[in-house]
């Protein structure tokens, strides 16, 4: 499977923050392209898990752009929020991604759950799931995970999405307040992205 290095892959995401931190994690001599490069749009994200929807986009934008895809499915779960946002993360933004808009949205929904949580300890993981598809339809899938903490208040101006309101188990401050690089070395999708490392 996958015998030869790969060279060339397509980074399977119209998301701009996570294809600049997928491609800072890849070696700098690959080529790399998006989905934009072929004028491709996302693919409905009908699965269940983080993995389902994963292999959805990989397998979609390999065949459409005849390439090795390398696509991720990403998202924050919360516990008291019975693992919500989860896998539509990308979706409590709205369709304009106003993440600003989502990560209000936690804090609504945390109220309406304690209105007392911002002295207590919210349990949260941010979760990656990568797959690679190929045109032999082969599958190699990797799931990496960060526990931490959801903040009482929105800090921070680095990373995106919902990374102003999550504290990394171990840390005083939020992603959103980490240099990318400190963020890089130990978040969900390094991890994912540490086991199929020796692809590249
Ligand atoms: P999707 O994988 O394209 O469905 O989108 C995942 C969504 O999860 C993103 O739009 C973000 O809202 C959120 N997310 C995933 N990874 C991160 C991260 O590293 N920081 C902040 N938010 C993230």
């Amino acid at each position: 499977m996958l015998k030869n290095k790969i060279i060339k892959l397509l980074v399977g995401t119209n998301n701009k923050g996570k294809l600049r931190e997928i491609s800072d994690l890849l070696p700098k001599n690959l080529e790399i392209y998006s989905p934009k490069d072929f004028k491709i749009k996302s693919p409905p994200e009908n699965g269940k898990t983080f993995k389902e929807n994963s292999l959805i986009k990989a397998k979609f934008f390999s065949k459409k752009s005849k390439m090795i895809c390398l696509s991720d499915d990403s998202g924050l779960e919360i516990d008291v929020l019975d693992g919500d946002p989860g896998i539509y993360s990308a979706r409590w933004g709205g369709k304009k991604g106003d993440f600003k808009k989502a990560m209000n949205k936690v804090f609504k929904e945390l109220d309406k759950k304690d209105k007392d949580w911002r002295e207590k300890k919210i349990k949260a993981r941010f979760i990656c799931a990568l797959t690679i598809y190929n045109k032999n339809k082969e599958i190699i899938n990797s799931v990496g995970k960060i526990e931490g903490f959801i903040s009482p208040i929105i800090k921070g101006k680095n990373g995106f999405g919902y990374d102003p309101i999550f504290i990394p188990i171990g840390k005083k401050i939020t992603f959103g307040e980490m240099r990318a690089s400190q963020k890089y070395k130990i978040d969900h999708r390094f991890k994912a992205f540490k086991k199929i490392k020796k692809l590249f």
